[in-house]
């Protein structure tokens, strides 16, 4: 057997049992009473609920992957990727544009496949536990959009890639890595204007209290906005939340609907402290350096393994093709990215801790963010107790018990002074 080959079934097994394990572990650290922090925000009904919401999601992830992990390694070991290069190579269409239509296929046929699991985690699951406001029209319109949208912004980016390695020779890495820093930071900019819209309302925030102690706190904290918006989240799901997007004058804040809702005036005004926080701290710059490094690093090993014929063997693929070498370099990277993402992680967590400090720490935020984290975890049922070996694969936010013990720590220390 070739050696790629097995070192790319051993990474694909070792992945999926990793991620069983830990979804084991993770059901085992479920505990049956109400953690105290929690009482009188989690009733025994509604705790016991998400309890059997962690468990539901991660039976199902489980049926999930397996499902995913057999249905690759068939179509890898009967040479299904070879299969597809004959069937888009029929077309005689050139390097480039049979390689998008190769890597176009390969992207088809997997959504196909996680349609029916996507369908019924919204349908049976969301459903389940009151979460889905989704209609089946939404559902299929989500679904033509995004194929849509990744048609229009993927083609061309594919286009650039392949003929920067068809054109430039060995320094195509170098190249494909600045085009594609250009386009991610372009794509910032687009996105909040041009395309989220496609898939919410977005409306400016009616003049009134909380408003005004929105703008008061920014004015307050110097932080300039350019406005402050409800999105529609509730057209979807009943869960909450809140981000900003834009950077400089072009910020804005976006609340869900369903987040103004739940949360008092001064909870929400704790959130929007939370978000100025990872601005303050400059952490979106700090994720951005860091994702172009990371392209860097990914294009240059790439440029290595183009023209690796044992790669292509293992695949059991009769042309080579630059097309060919980017998808198969993704198995050989997947336990580089599986390193980089829990690092990403570890410092996501870490950002979200200073986040929280920085809320803490403006005038009676504190207290109103720890109100503000618990009813947020008790609309969207989240895990109290995760697995401490999940939440460091897994969680991009610290778990809620750790934050909040983290912002009594700050409230305590500011009373004291
Ligand atoms: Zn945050």
């Amino acid at each position: 057997m070739n050696s790629w080959l097995i070192i790319i079934i051993v990474f694909l097994v070792a992945n999926y049992l990793l991620e069983q394990i830990v979804s084991y572990l993770n059901i085992k650290a479920l505990v049956d009473k109400v953690p105290e922090e929690f009482l009188g925000i989690f009733d025994a009904e509604k705790y016991q609920k998400s309890q059997e919401y962690t468990k539901v999601t991660s039976k199902f992830e489980l049926v999930q992957s397996t499902v995913s992990t057999v249905v690759l390694l068939i179509f890898l070991l009967a040479g299904g990727f070879n299969s597809v290069d004959i069937f888009v190579r029929s077309f005689n269409q050139g390097e480039i544009v049979t390689g998008i239509l190769y890597i176009g296929s390969l992207i088809l046929l997997s959504s196909m496949l996680s349609l029916p699991f996507s369908f019924y985690s919204t349908f049976v699951i969301e459903e389940r536990f009151g979460f889905n406001n989704t209609t089946k029209r939404t559902f299929f319109a989500d679904i033509i959009k995004g194929l849509l949208l990744g048609l229009l912004i993927g083609t061309p980016i594919l286009y650039i890639i392949l003929w920067f390695f068809e054109t430039t020779g060995d320094s195509a890495w170098i190249y494909c890595w600045a085009g594609l820093t250009v386009i991610s930071i372009v794509l910032q900019f687009l996105a909040p204007v041009l395309i989220m819209p496609l898939f919410n309302k977005f409306t400016l925030l009616e003049d009134g209290t909380l408003k005004e102690k929105v703008l008061a706190f920014a004015q307050n904290a110097s932080f300039s906005i350019q406005g402050i918006y409800t999105m529609d989240g509730s057209k979807r799901s009943s869960k909450l939340n809140a981000y900003f997007t834009g950077f400089g004058k072009f910020r804005k804040i976006v609340f869900y609907d369903t987040l103004l809702e739940k949360l008092g005036d001064d909870e929400i005004v704790a959130v929007l402290a939370h978000e100025m926080g990872h601005y303050k701290h400059h952490h979106l710059l700090k994720m951005m350096a860091i994702s172009i490094c990371h392209t860097g690093l990914l294009f240059f090993l790439l440029s290595l393994f183009i023209g690796n014929e044992n790669l292509f063997a293992s695949f059991q693929m009769e042309h080579m093709s630059t097309y060919g070498a980017l998808i198969f370099f993704s198995f050989i990277f997947s336990p580089i990215s599986l390193f980089l993402g829990i690092a990403l992680n570890v410092l996501s967590r870490k950002h979200e801790f200073e986040a929280d400090r920085y809320a803490a720490n403006s005038p009676n935020r504190g207290k109103a963010l720890v109100s503000g984290l618990k009813k947020l975890s008790a609309a969207n049922l989240s895990n109290l107790t995760p697995h401490p070996a999940l939440v460091f694969l897994h969680y991009s936010h610290p778990p809620i018990l750790e934050r909040i013990q983290a912002l009594h720590k700050v409230s305590d220390a500011r009373e004291v002074n």
